[in-house]
C-alpha cells in the first residue's frame, strides 16, 4: 500500500508523522473522509470545497490548489490499483515545537491514504442498527462549528464510548436545546407519515455529503422532503429512522433507546433511497 505523504509517496511501513506534528500533539488538522467506487470517485468536488473551508475556518493553508489536491488524490487510487477505495485526507498544521502556538509550524503536512473498505456486513443493513441516546454533545456552532471536520474529534468519539457503554451500535446525539443532531460520524432522518425529515444543520450537525445527495434523490423521487427541527419523541414515534454517511451510505435504525421503530425492520423509503444511492454512486463522479 503506498500513502501520499509530505510531497511523496511511501509505503505504509515507512509512512511515519513527526511526534511534533501539531495534528498528533494538539488534534490541529482537518480531514476529509471520500469513496471511490468502479474507478468513480464520488462528489469529490463537495468533499474538496469541505475540506478547504474546513481549513480556512481553523487559519490553516493547504499548500496545494484544489486541482492539485485532486491530482494527488486520483494518483493515489491509481498507484495502489484501486477501483473501489475509501480515501483519508489529512492536513495537519505540521511539525512545530512543544507550544501549541500554529506559528512554529512551518508548513502543513498532507497525507492521502486509500484503500480496499471494509465493507458494513450485509446483516447491518437487513437487520438495522440499534441507537441510543447520549449526554454528550458536539461544540456549540459559536465556538467551532460542526461544519470543521477537525483532527480533533474528541466529542464524537466520546459519543462512540457511551454508545459502545450502552450496549448499541450507533449514537444519537442532541443539541442543547435537546433537538436531535445527528450520530456519532452520519447524519439522521426520520420518515413520518409519507414525510421525509432531516435536521437543519444550524442545529449542529455536520452538512454532509451523503446527506445532501439523498435530499437531492428522494426529490427526485418525488418524495416530501424536508429540514426541520424535532426530538427524540419524533424518532420514537417515525415510521421509518434512518442514517446516512459516506462510509455507511444508507442505513435503517430499527430500535432507538429500547423503543422499537414501528415493525423493527428496515422500511420501504430507507430501502428504495439505499437502492437509489447505490445506483447513483456508481456512475456519478470523477474519474
Ligand atoms: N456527521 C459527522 C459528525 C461526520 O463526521 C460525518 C462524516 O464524516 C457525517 C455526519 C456524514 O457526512 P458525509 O455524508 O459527508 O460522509
Amino acid at each position: 500500500q503506498w500513502i501520499y505523504l509530505d510531497s511523496k509517496f511511501v509505503r505504509k511501513e515507512q509512512a511515519m508523522v513527526s511526534v511534533f506534528d501539531h495534528g498528533f500533539l494538539y488534534g490541529d488538522g482537518v480531514f476529509e473522509g471520500i469513496r471511490a467506487y468502479s474507478g468513480n470517485i464520488f462528489k469529490l468536488t463537495e468533499h474538496l470545497n469541505r475540506l478547504y473551508e474546513s481549513a480556512q475556518s481553523i487559519m490553516l493553508a493547504i499548500p496545494y490548489t484544489k486541482e492539485e489536491m485532486e491530482q494527488i488524490i486520483v494518483e493515489t487510487i491509481r498507484k495502489n490499483e484501486l477501483e473501489t477505495a475509501y480515501i483519508r485526507v489529512v492536513v495537519s498544521r505540521g511539525p512545530g515545537n512543544l507550544g501549541l502556538d500554529p506559528a512554529s509550524c512551518s508548513r502543513p503536512n498532507v497525507i492521502v491514504i486509500a484503500e480496499e473498505l471494509a465493507l458494513f456486513p450485509k446483516e447491518l443493513y437487513q437487520r438495522g442498527l440499534r441507537m441510543g441516546s447520549v449526554a454528550s454533545r458536539r461544540n456549540r456552532p459559536d465556538v467551532l462549528s460542526p461544519q470543521v471536520k477537525s483532527l480533533n474529534y474528541l466529542n464524537n468519539i466520546l459519543v462512540k464510548l457511551e454508545a459502545n457503554q450502552a450496549g448499541v451500535d450507533e449514537a444519537l446525539m442532541l443539541n442543547d436545546q435537546g433537538y436531535v443532531t445527528e450520530g456519532s460520524a452520519d447524519n439522521i432522518f426520520i420518515v413520518k407519515n409519507g414525510k421525509i425529515l432531516t435536521p437543519p444543520v444550524y442545529l449542529g450537525a455536520l452538512e454532509g455529503i451523503t446527506r445532501n445527495a439523498i435530499i437531492d434523490l428522494a426529490h427526485q423521487h418525488g418524495y416530501s422532503i424536508s429540514e426541520a427541527p424535532f426530538t427524540r419523541h419524533d424518532v420514537y414515534t417515525a415510521d421509518e429512522v434512518f442514517l446516512t454517511g459516506t462510509a455507511v451510505e444508507v442505513i435503517a435504525v430499527v430500535d432507538v433507546d429500547g423503543r422499537t421503530i414501528a415493525d423493527g425492520t428496515p422500511g420501504s423509503v430507507t430501502n428504495h433511497l439505499l437502492a437509489e444511492y447505490r445506483n447513483v454512486v456508481q456512475t456519478d463522479g470523477v474519474q
